[in-house]
């Protein structure tokens, strides 16, 4: 086994070292840098890399990077684990989706693998984007609704063989696995393209912040990494599966007009809806009826927007088309 270097890091093996990738100044003189926490197994294995915070009003992904690493022991790893608490650290100062003091390349998301002489976020995005290239084995890209939605356990991955096996890796609890047929933009596209693995995985948003549920988030999603590194003999157990797994396209379905946005209170998330049923009501001022948003296909609902207060346009419900089991 030899040294895992990236960025400021050099673990040995058997060791956790934490650091950061450097990117750039800032204008108060502070340095861009992401952070990370590098733990290099005693043994040789694959490297599985978790990236939380990409969005910056995602903090889901910090809370499950420090649970994850509360747990492992690299002395007893076979392979290495690289966590990024936070990705974007000044979209997360901002509690923002993307770093608004940079709206040329505000969301980080969209922008991968990024340019070497972009706009800010477009060279965070390169510099992280070449060292999880040449690093990782494996990519989990963690996000949730953010401030303006809740999602249930959802991942998207590639139609790829490999990339629906490290999707069906993160367990018990997550048996729905939706298309995301050629991803752009995102790490787990620097991945596609260099012949690797990567998914985005879904938990948690801005309904789910009370101190149960947000635990319940952090705690599902490390749940959910550690089950992958289980699977990929990272870690020594026994890896859960989900009962079966859905697979299908995700419809965005944005409100048709502005006003109060009602769902349908007996709403449950992943369970079977019919073409035309009704999944909220929105209302004007007077309470009277403006516009229904109803189900466009047969399928279930993995999302709904945070806020009842709705704008013609704004994400009402992210529903997905079932198209068979995997
Ligand atoms: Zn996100």
């Amino acid at each position: 086994m030899t040294d895992l270097k990236i960025g400021s890091v050099t673990a040995a093996p058997g060791t956790r070292v934490r650091g950061v990738i450097p990117v750039t100044q800032l204008p108060g003189g502070r340095p861009l840098e992401i952070p990370i926490i590098v733990l290099n197994g005693a043994q040789p294995g694959p490297c599985v890399w978790v990236d939380a915070v990409i969005h910056g009003d995602e903090p889901e992904g910090t809370l499950c990077c420090h649970l994850v690493d509360a747990v492992l022991d690299p002395a007893q790893m076979r392979g290495s684990v690289v966590l990024v608490p936070v990705l974007n650290v000044p979209a997360y100062e901002a509690a923002q989706r993307g770093n608004p003091l940079d709206t040329f390349s505000y969301d980080l998301n969209r922008i991968y693998p990024g340019k070497a002489d972009g706009y800010l976020t477009e060279r965070l995005a390169h510099t992280h984007s070449i060292w999880l290239r040449d690093v990782a084995t494996y990519e989990i890209s963690i996000h949730s609704g953010g401030a303006h939605s809740y999602l249930s356990e959802t991942i998207f991955a590639t139609t790829d063989e490999k990339a629906i096996e490290l999707a069906k890796a993160m367990g018990a609890g997550w048996g729905l696995i939706l298309k995301s047929f050629l991803p752009k933009g995102s790490p787990p596209a620097v991945m596609f393209e260099a012949g690797k693995q990567g998914i985005t995985v879904e938990l948690g948003g801005r309904p789910a912040t009370s101190p149960r549920d947000f635990d319940r988030c952090g705690r599902v999603l490390a749940e959910g990494v550690l089950n992958v590194l289980r699977y990929y003999g990272v870690i020594e157990g026994q890896a859960t599966r989900a009962d079966k797994w859905l697979t299908g396209v995700q419809h965005a379905l944005l409100a048709p007009t502005s006003g109060l946005f009602l769902a349908e209170p007996s709403l449950e998330f992943q369970k079977p809806m019919k073409k035309g049923d009704r999944i909220a009501r929105i209302m004007d001022v007077y309470g009277d009826l403006l516009a229904e948003v109803l189900a466009p296909v047969d399928g279930m609902i993995f999302g709904l927007r945070a806020l009842p207060n709705v704008q013609t346009g704004d994400w009402c419900c992210f529903y997905a088309e079932i198209q068979g089991e995997l």
